[in-house]
């Protein structure tokens, strides 16, 4: 079989991208290459494969046959099958953020991030390398341009956006952000794991790393803990020899495999996750116990348009807000739910909620709530596969119970 064409559509290329049947007896599925090392025929043979140690496969911490097939593929969503743009697994989303953070950053610089960026790396950035390496962020809303412009010294590095984010679904306008970077020799990363490498490219927006936990939409089934971090070749090149090989955070062949198998059915699982929380969406917008809903996909979010200019589709993790501080009652709304399992993370078959106030009060009073411009009442919703009317229903019932 010929290698699909470099026109072929995204649903196309997930089908066959980076798969030679022929050298695995016609194999329709391609084989599991759970093995830490290959071997060589003889001393130049080895020597050859060390000249090209970042293509061929020597050692699985560097190169592996089952995990280069999944990495093809992502990295033809999100560099629109360009033969410049290469994508690295890695074993989890934040082994992903931590290896870009590090490929752009040395000790004393200063960095410019979203302050709601996903909470682990926030916490890299704020304290963990502020602590190690003297590192220095300053947290901006990233809601205008002049925020980065302020926020920029002449010791800043690197820019780290999150849009839109999974924690407040804020946008940020991801082309200006570039341009303003480029032009000062920074370098940007973004986290674009709400939006996936279907629905959003970075990367042709002047981004230069774009990183993703593969633990949500692209594994998709919630059987999988991945990372994936995606730039130029050369770019690339330098993480996995240096990020890569160097912090060891190697994907397992196992969950490459299973990565592949998700990329198959990636836009029609979106399609219908964006269908379902269109819906979900609007009907929580009209109930009367319910103060306010956030999901990029309605007209009503303050960054529509940017939302419409800058991706190609929508996804299915929302939040929204009950109108109600009572803990009392919001636990019955919780805890009434029926075909929404509890539990974090999200981008899986299934739907899930999460009440970020579970988190806060570890930390906070409830009294110092609102001045952080938090709710008690605050939730999330992943909606997963099922059918709409049925999680509809779902949330109807329970906020009636309320
Ligand atoms: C889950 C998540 C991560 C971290 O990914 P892991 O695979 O859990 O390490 C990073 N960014 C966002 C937006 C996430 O939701």
């Amino acid at each position: 079989m010929r290698p699909p064409k470099k026109d072929a559509s995204p649903d196309t290329l997930m089908a066959h991208l980076g798969e030679d049947r022929s050298q695995y007896d016609g194999a329709v599925v391609p084989p599991l290459f759970q093995n830490s090392l290959f071997t060589f025929k003889d001393w130049d043979d080895i020597d050859a494969a060390f000249e090209d140690r970042t293509n061929r496969p020597i050692y699985t911490r560097l190169v592996n046959p089952t995990t280069r097939i999944a990495e093809k593929k992502i990295a033809s969503l999100a560099g629109n099958n360009s033969p410049d743009i290469e994508a690295r697994l890695t074993a989890s989303g934040m082994a992903a953020v931590s290896a870009a953070v590090f490929h752009a950053v040395s000790a004393g610089d200063h960095v410019v991030a979203v302050k709601n960026v996903y909470g682990p790396t926030n916490n890299f950035l704020n304290s963990y390398l502020r602590r190690k390496i003297g590192l220095d962020t300053t947290f901006v809303p990233g809601t205008s341009l002049e925020q980065f412009e302020e926020a920029i010294t002449p010791k800043t590095k690197l820019i780290v956006l999150e849009s839109p984010s999974s924690a407040v679904f804020s946008l940020q306008n991801i082309t200006e952000v570039a341009q303003l970077a480029r032009s000062k020799g920074i370098l940007t990363m973004i986290d674009n794991t709400w939006a996936t490498p279907l629905y959003q490219k970075p990367l042709q927006m002047g981004i230069d790393l774009e990183v993703h936990s593969a633990s949500k939409y692209l594994g998709g089934h919630s059987d999988v803990v991945g990372g994936v971090i995606i730039g130029s070749k050369e770019r690339m090149q330098a993480i996995a020899t240096q990020e890569g090989e160097l912090f060891g955070g190697t994907i397992a062949p196992w969950t490459s495999w299973l990565i592949t198998r998700s990329l198959r059915t990636l836009s029609m699982r979106l399609e219908r996750h964006q269908k379902n929380a269109m819906e979900v969406a609007a009907f929580l917008e009209k109930h009367p116990k319910i103060r306010q809903v956030r999901y990029p996909g309605l007209k009503s979010h303050p960054q529509y348009e940017l939302g419409c200019q800058q991706m190609s589709g929508f996804t299915g993790l929302l939040g929204f807000e009950l109108d109600t501080d009572d803990l009392f009652r919001i636990k019955r709304f919780f805890n009434g739910l029926n075909y929404f399992q509890i539990g974090v993370s999200w981008g899986g078959h299934e739907s899930l909620i999460y009440a970020p106030a579970i988190s806060y009060l570890k930390e906070l009073p409830p009294e110092r709530f609102k001045e952080l411009g938090i709710s008690m009442g605050d939730m999330r919703i992943s909606v997963g596969l099922e059918d709409a009317a049925d999680l509809i229903g779902d949330l109807s019932d329970s906020l009636d119970a309320m």
